[in-house]
């Protein structure tokens, strides 16, 4: 808009021109680089550009070739042009020969080097955070943050506006939350990455999800579900219609499991939906849909509309408001399969939490077939782990035996010095059979329910996770880390 008055007769001051991040991601930093292009600003499917030469028509074909766009292009003196582009990509340009050799700054060396090692340690999560120092990158892996790189000050800001860039946000904008994302190809691999940005007191926090392009679904077989559960989660899982509740904390794995669940059924003979936000797994023969609140596609309007269309198997990524839920637990008593997640310690409470979303008790009671509570706890490193007695203590904390084999992690170079490689997940599920369907439906507290359902053979998460201790597989740490120990 600052560009209306801009014409060919006027001088054009390139170096505070107003540029428009989204113009500027039309065009190819290489070939802006290498023909001098300052896109500044789109007007619905005109592009305007300032150019050395603006009736020079190879670039301008270029530039057509590269966006669609109609061009407009308007001249500016090529020193400017290029001193302008250079500060935007933090980029110096060396012309040698007939070729532009690019070399690139410490701050986009550094950015590139942050999310390449975060790669190659498996990180779930980037965070890039200002300090006294400077800054510092943390990396979550294996559901723990570790501090991986310190930041100088000079270069703190350019490391995060050249992230800002790249993920198509706004890097003039540093006081306004933003997000963002972009695709990155390492190693052969490709990743989506989530970029969110938050003003803080110090400056601007990033953090950076990623998510393989390439993951695979996971199968119900290598979830560690229990044994003596296993068969009856398959079942529930292949049944024609239900509801079924994976309750957890964020980064439980709670999705992973519905991906394994609806990995389960035939994509070919059934119609398979889910709504998600984010989508993280490419379940192929699947509908998926992404959560897009600013189109209106929420996870309610979603299930909606694959409601009308002869839905199967519903997956609904995340149940947090009333209608969402209302519209799932009534769909799974007219022939659907619903699978859902929800925020929730342990199964008992989310049978308690879907009521406070406003279900119904009697359709909760219907049409509610199982509920998986789980958390992520680290595994013990094999090659370094150690054995030892259980103190008095921990025997009591935990209610087994004093002197029972449990291990100890200790680190070595195959785990990183942590003692921990990858992750298990502990489960506790409760199926919902006529006894606590009655318990359900008559709205028993709490307690009650909790009693009922151990008596129906119900066991909490702690039962499975120190089966997991006691096959030296993890620690009685990681439960104290993951779980609320105390016995009632
Ligand atoms: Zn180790």
């Amino acid at each position: 808009m600052a560009l209306r008055g801009l014409d060919s007769t006027h001088a054009i001051d390139v170096a505070s021109l107003p540029v428009e991040s989204d113009a500027l991601r039309k065009i190819p930093q290489a070939l802006a680089l290498r023909y001098d292009i300052l896109s500044v600003s789109s007007d619905g499917n005109q592009l305007t550009v300032i150019v050395p030469d603006p009736d020079e028509s190879v670039t301008l074909e270029k530039i057509r070739f590269s966006t669609g766009m109609h061009v407009r292009a308007l001249g500016a003196p090529r020193e400017a042009i290029r001193a302008r582009l250079n500060s935007i990509y933090d980029q110096p340009v060396r012309l040698r020969n007939s070729g532009v050799v690019l070399s690139e700054s410490p701050a986009v060396t550094l950015a590139n080097d942050i999310m390449r090692d975060a790669v190659r340690r498996n990180a779930s999560d980037v965070h890039i955070e200002p300090c006294a120092s400077g800054g510092r990158v943390r990396q979550r892996i294996d559901g723990i943050l570790h501090c991986s790189k310190a930041i100088e000050e000079e270069v703190y800001a350019q490391v995060v506006s050249r992230l800002k860039l790249l993920a198509g946000m706004d890097i003039a904008d540093k006081r306004q939350p933003q997000d963002g994302r972009y695709n990155i190809e390492i190693a052969g691999r490709s990743f989506d990455a989530r970029v969110s940005s938050v003003p803080t007191i110090a400056g601007e926090k990033l953090a950076i999800r990623l998510l393989a392009d390439h993951a695979s679904s996971p199968q119900l077989d290598q979830l560690n579900i229990p044994a003596k559960h296993y068969d009856d989660f398959k079942r529930v899982c292949a049944g024609p219609h239900g509801f079924i509740v994976a309750a957890g904390p964020t980064g439980s794995g709670k999705t992973t499991t519905l991906y394994a669940a609806l990995g389960q059924r035939d994509a070919t003979s059934e119609n398979l939906c889910s709504v998600e936000d984010p989508i993280e797994v490419r379940m192929p023969g699947v509908a998926q849909v992404q959560v897009n609140v600013r189109a209106g596609l929420t996870f309610a309007s979603a299930l909606r509309a694959f409601l009308r269309q002869d839905p199967n198997v519903i997956m609904v990524g995340e149940m947090r408001d009333h209608e969402t839920a209302a519209v799932a637990a009534s769909a799974s008593l007219s022939g659907q399969l619903v699978l859902t997640t929800l925020h929730s310690n342990d199964a008992p409470g989310a049978i308690e939490r879907l009521k406070e979303l406003g279900v119904k008790r009697r359709t909760l009671a219907v049409g509610l077939t199982a509920v998986v509570a789980q958390r992520l706890v680290r595994a013990l490193c094999k090659r370094c782990r150690k054995a030892r007695s259980i103190a008095k203590d921990g025997a009591r904390e935990f209610r087994i035996t004093e002197g029972a084999t449990v291990f100890t992690s200790v680190g070595c170079g195959d785990c990183a010095g942590t003692g921990y490689a990858g992750r298990l997940a502990l489960f506790e599920i409760l199926f919902v059979d006529d006894v606590i369907r009655e318990a359900i439906s008559s709205d028993a507290p709490r307690l009650s329910l909790s009693t009922i359902s151990k008596q129906r053979g119900f066991e909490p998460m702690l039962q499975h996770g120190l089966q997991r201790v006691m096959a030296g597989e993890t620690t009685l740490e990681e439960l104290r880390r993951v779980l609320t120990i105390g016995y009632a």
